[in-house]
């Protein structure tokens, strides 16, 4: 406030060697700082989920406790997440509270009541933790996990078929005062003739209405996945940005544990301004020799096993005006391309929109990874025309990405849902720079299934075959 207020008044331009640029430079970064501040009291999903899990399973130590599980926006996935809630089924509350106020991570006890305490986790993030009988567990659970708009739809739902909804249970709106108690949500909502929302949906976009038509969609599940294809590895060479930190082999033997049928290797593309397109091209045919003796060494994975398919793929800046940061021939040494935008964030709309569909009709192109370029608590995403160049999308075979790297979840969900509706397909990436990324696809899954994902929508959902005939001729 007091920097703010300096600026103001202009004192700073009265020291020597001040000008008007300096003070705006000043202010500029002030605001920014002020911006960051204020969208750092939310924690990144992945920060709050593994707080939350941590405590459960302490929680869970406890011999009378039954059930354990996070609330609220965290059961429901949302990228970033304010305080965090806990519920707990327990046949001894008294006891389970006195458990749980052991938990070495609390650092501060805001308030304890008979059912629910208040609690500071490592001194930052307020936590509150609900204690319930077993057979009050399902209505307590759907009650604060929201969200606030989903509750009120059903709320409206629940009153037009008599009933009175509140976090103990189930009433007959008018006489009776009998009230139904319930163990598990599915019980909970099946009372209301609906089957069981997954919490992810929750959101009052027409989510009750399927439910009651048992019409709901079946959401993409972890285990669908089949392939991870945007992975950098550490082949060394000057590169646009930064280079993965793991070898193609350390990769490949971390894609055989999760199960993977194929990966793709996709660095970013070489250097481009300042060099000439033989330069780049010589760096292009040297990473594909490089990549094709490491796949046929005997010493590696996979060739090994052969049960991984690896395809050399690159990352390309699209530039500002459209053009990706590739040589044409540079394009022959490589299986397919993945574009994205890594600079120039700023751009009108209407032009924004032209560059995008731009470096989307090269051939080769396959992939529009994290497309709104957004970084949580950090920067905004691009201003474009997203129907359209979904539309675009769709009819020419291009997928889209959802990015899991937790600052990134990018597509984000809303957009995911518009973008299924025109018939676009996904692919789900962990854009990994390290091999221990590529455990982040949990964290694009959720954002899949709260933009409604089905299997059939996601491409690296696909058996091997069936997906590079789309890789490589779709
Ligand atoms: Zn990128
Ligand atoms: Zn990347």
């Amino acid at each position: 406030e007091k920097l703010n207020h300096i600026l103001d008044t202009h004192a700073l331009l009265e020291l020597d060697g001040f000008g008007e640029k300096r003070e705006m430079e000043i202010r500029q970064s002030l605001e920014h700082f002020l911006s960051g501040m204020n969208k750092k009291a939310r924690l990144l999903y992945p920060e709050a989920s593994a707080l939350a899990n941590k405590l459960c399973e302490f929680i869970a130590t406890n011999a009378s406790v039954k059930s354990v599980t996070p609330l609220g926006s965290l059961r429901r996935k949302k990228e970033t997440i304010g305080d965090i809630d806990v519920a707990v089924s327990t046949e001894d509350i008294p006891g389970t509270i006195k458990h749980t106020l052991t938990y070495p991570d609390i650092t501060h006890v805001e308030d304890k009541g008979t059912s629910k305490i208040t609690v500071l986790l490592n001194n930052a993030v307020q936590t509150d933790v609900r204690f319930v009988e077993p057979e009050k567990y399902g209505a307590m659970v759907q009650y604060f996990t929201g969200s606030k708009y989903h509750n009120i739809r059903l709320r409206e739902y629940a009153l037009q078929k008599g009933y009175s909804l509140s976090e103990y249970g189930i009433k007959i709106a008018r006489g009776e005062t009998k009230m139904y108690t319930f163990k598990t949500e599915r019980e909970f909502y099946k009372f209301l003739g609906l089957d069981l929302i997954p919490p992810e949906m929750r959101e009052d976009t027409g989510e009750i209405e399927l439910a009651e038509k048992h019409d709901l969609p079946v959401l993409v599940e972890e285990t669908d996945i089949k392939g991870d294809l945007h992975i950098h590895s550490n082949f060394p060479y000057a590169s646009s940005h930064d280079l993965g930190r793991s070898s193609l082999d350390e990769l490949a033997q971390k894609a055989l544990l999760l199960n993977y049928e194929y990966i793709g290797i996709s660095d970013h593309n070489p250097k481009f301004s300042g060099q000439t397109h033989r330069a780049i091209n010589a760096v292009m045919k040297g990473r594909k020799k490089y990549y094709e003796q490491l796949l046929d060494s005997s010493r590696s994975v996979q060739k090994n096993t052969k049960k991984l398919k690896v395809y050399i793929m690159l990352e390309i800046d699209i530039r500002a005006d459209g053009t990706l940061a590739l040589p044409d021939d540079g394009f022959s040494y490589i299986d397919a391309a993945i574009v994205s935008i890594h600079a120039s964030f700023e751009q009108a709309k209407d032009v924004m929109t032209a560059r995008i569909l731009r470096g989307l009709s090269y051939p080769k192109v396959k992939i529009f990874a994290h497309p709104t370029a957004r970084m949580l608590g950090s920067r905004e995403g691009i201003q474009a025309d997203w129907s359209t160049i979904f539309d675009f999308c769709a009819s020419h075979h291009i997928a889209i990405e959802i990015n899991s790297s937790p600052q990134r979840l990018d597509l984000p969900d809303d957009l995911v849902r518009e973008a299924v509706q025109r018939g676009a397909m996904f692919i789900i990436n962990t854009d990994s720079h390290h091999v221990d990324h590529m455990d982040l696809m949990t964290y694009g899954i959720g954002v899949a299934r709260r933009g409604w994902l089905q299997k059939r929508d996601i491409l690296n959902t696909r058996g091997q075959e069936e997906f590079e005939t789309w890789l490589l001729k779709g």
